[in-house]
């Protein structure tokens, strides 16, 4: 959102302005849906050359505004980016096979238990609590923020 309230799909389009083809509304009237699922669309749409890769999926190929700054359209993707990927997806899966191997217990926890989205957010709460007992700002990430505000946890 920009300080005008005109809305964006990410941060990086911002800077485009209100008349660019980037804003889906603003906070008065919402979100322009035809606009966003134009967007949506173009940065979904299988990319050329990922059809048959073995990273497709898990590849962040579809991160629109990386597409945009790097290729000129969020429908198209840098070859340094594709790269990176597949070196990328290469290691973690290294260092996960690693990991299962150990039976590391955070590394299971946080990939293989299904409540950890739950036991994450009762964590965060708690870490709100003791920094706000301490008069301490919060080191909590703006998004853990927002989910325990609507939560009715914390004000924003
Ligand atoms: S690694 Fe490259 S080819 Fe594979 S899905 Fe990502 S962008 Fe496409």
């Amino acid at each position: 959102m920009d300080h005008e309230g005109y809305l964006y799909p990410c941060v990086q389009f911002v800077r485009e302005g209100r008349d660019s083809a980037w804003c889906i509304g603003n906070v008065f009237d919402g979100v322009d849906e035809t606009v966003r699922q134009r967007i949506r669309a173009a940065s979904n749409q299988e990319k050329e050359g990922c059809a048959d890769c073995v990273v497709k999926g898990r590849c962040n190929n579809t991160c629109g505004c990386l597409n945009w700054q790097t290729t000129g359209t969020i429908s198209a993707v840098s070859p340094v980016l594709c790269r990176y990927e597949q070196m990328l997806m290469k290691v973690a899966d290294r260092v996960g096979k690693k990991l299962c191997r150990e039976r590391n217990p955070l590394f299971l926890h946080k990939h293989y238990n299904a409540a950890y989205p739950v036991i994450s957010l009762i964590e965060d709460a708690a870490k709100w609590d003791l920094d706000r007992t301490q008069n301490r700002p919060s080191s909590l990430a703006s998004p853990h923020l927002a989910i325990l505000a609507s939560a009715g946890i914390q004000d924003q």
